[in-house]
């Protein structure tokens, strides 16, 4: 049996408190992917794990959360049959890729909700 624990430092050393927040900066914004459980409001009764994903934004630097690019990740048809007329709205194409998890590319947070303030980076 080799003894490789001398190699190994036995103690790394961790700073106890975190690295301040940038608070002074300016927000810079990157889409991101943020998951939540299908109930957060019932987060408690929500065991089945099942979750859901919102498209947002979030600073790279502190993780604050921005505004959801609307008419990237979603878009509008109008409709209208007789004198009726709506709006549908679906996923873009871009949209269908990122929900896809072969195909993403964009990072995913977790969130306790559909719309944090912020994310943990
Ligand atoms: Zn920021």
């Amino acid at each position: 049996m080799i003894d490789i624990s001398d190699d190994v430092p036995k103690y790394k050393k961790k700073s106890k408190t975190k690295p301040p927040k940038k608070i002074d900066h300016k927000h810079t914004y990157e889409p991101c992917l943020i998951e939540f459980p299908e109930q957060y409001y019932l987060k408690e009764h929500n065991r089945n794990g099942k979750t859901h994903f919102q498209f947002a934004s979030y600073c790279t630097i502190c993780g604050k959360v921005g505004h959801i690019d609307r008419d990237r990740w979603y878009k509008d048809t109008k409709c209208r049959e007789g004198n009726r007329s709506w709006i549908k709205v679906d996923f873009s194409e871009e949209a269908e890729r990122e929900l896809n998890p072969e195909t993403r590319t964009l990072p995913v947070f977790w969130g306790e909700c559909w719309l944090p303030k912020f994310v943990d980076i």
